[in-house]
């Protein structure tokens, strides 16, 4: 299994270059890092513990996945420094490992935000293990906000409604922690709101064009979504065994095979980040019955927002849905 071992280790190696970046852009930061460690050796260790409130230092976050951490971002801004765990659109989720440079970086979180339903179960472990922060850390679990729990389809951020309320409460913490700064917080939040309307529109414009429209997937990446515009999902089952790493049944795999020779469903959602052979075999029957595929990411690429990001997707589903 050598894969999983990489995907163990990148991400820890990611995590730490991250802080490394911030620490050399934040001189200002460092001195007062060095300022609280230097208090914390007179003044004894409670001091230092309070060397995060000094002003000008900024509240430390750990997102279990990117795009959480984007929003978190959104809403901070400059008073938030977040690390992100899951960040390479390379590698599956489904089977990262947290290595212990990982817990390293929840230590000193003052607000931790995962995704929850199953998806992240390393984080629970993770925080049960570095303790409760000294009674000072706020912990965001996406899938308690929305009501989903583990034998759900964990893929919530593709739920339109998951972000508002991660927003919602993220903007709440920050303003516990920070309340000098809770108009920020408050007024980022409603920017953040408002910019999710474009993408609002598109799946009611969507919705409005092809509702019922048979669709399928490689794996569940893309289901809340789908669900949203209202398009009708087929190969359930083939898809909760691309996520869990099981086999598909054989009938299963007939009837994937079936839709897309027999051009039984409009697109083919391609899952880039789960791809075993089964899944690149389907990718390569869609081509030769030009059933037009949708390649999906279930971690948000370097460069885009969240908000592109799920725009660029959508607009993507809308050329293939146009395809003939
Ligand atoms: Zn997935």
């Amino acid at each position: 299994m050598p894969a999983i071992t990489r995907a163990a280790r990148l991400p820890g190696r990611l995590v730490l270059a991250a802080i490394t970046l911030k620490r050399a852009a934040r001189p200002a930061m460092a001195a007062w890092l060095a300022l609280g460690a230097l208090a914390g050796a007179l003044l004894g260790p409670c001091a230092a513990a309070h060397a995060a409130d000094a002003p000008g230092a900024t509240l430390p976050v750990v997102a279990a996945e990117n795009f959480y951490g984007d929003v978190v971002k959104q809403i901070g801004g400059a008073y938030v420094s977040v690390t992100s765990i899951l960040s390479n659109p390379d590698q599956d989720p489904h089977l990262f490992e947290a290595s212990p440079k990982t817990a390293r970086a929840l230590q000193h979180a003052r607000l931790v935000v995962y995704n929850g339903a199953d998806y992240d179960p390393w984080m629970t472990k993770l925080l049960s293990a570095t303790g409760s922060g000294g009674g000072q850390r706020t912990i965001v679990v996406a899938a308690d906000l929305v009501g989903k729990k583990a034998g759900d389809n964990p893929h919530l951020w593709y739920d339109p409604r998951t972000m508002p309320a991660v927003a919602r409460a993220v903007s709440a913490a920050l303003g516990t922690a920070d309340p000098a700064h809770k108009s920020v917080y408050d007024a980022n939040l409603a920017a953040f709101l408002g910019s999710l309307k474009p993408i609002d529109d598109k799946i009611a414009a969507l919705r409005a064009q092809y509702k019922g429209q048979p669709v399928t997937a490689t794996e569940p990446v893309f289901g809340y979504m789908s669900d949203a515009i209202g398009l009708d999902m087929r190969n359930l089952r083939f898809q909760m065994a691309t996520m869990n790493d099981t086999e598909a049944s054989a009938s299963d795999i007939a009837a994937f095979e079936r839709d897309l020779r027999e051009r039984r469903v409009r697109v083919l959602i391609y899952n880039s980040q789960a791809t075993e052979a089964l899944t690149r075999r389907m990718l390569g029957i869609a081509q030769q019955s030009k059933v037009p595929a949708l390649s999906v990411t279930e971690t948000q690429p370097a460069g885009v927002s969240f908000q592109q990001w799920m725009l660029g997707q959508l607009d993507a589903l809308a050329k293939a849905l146009a395809q003939k």
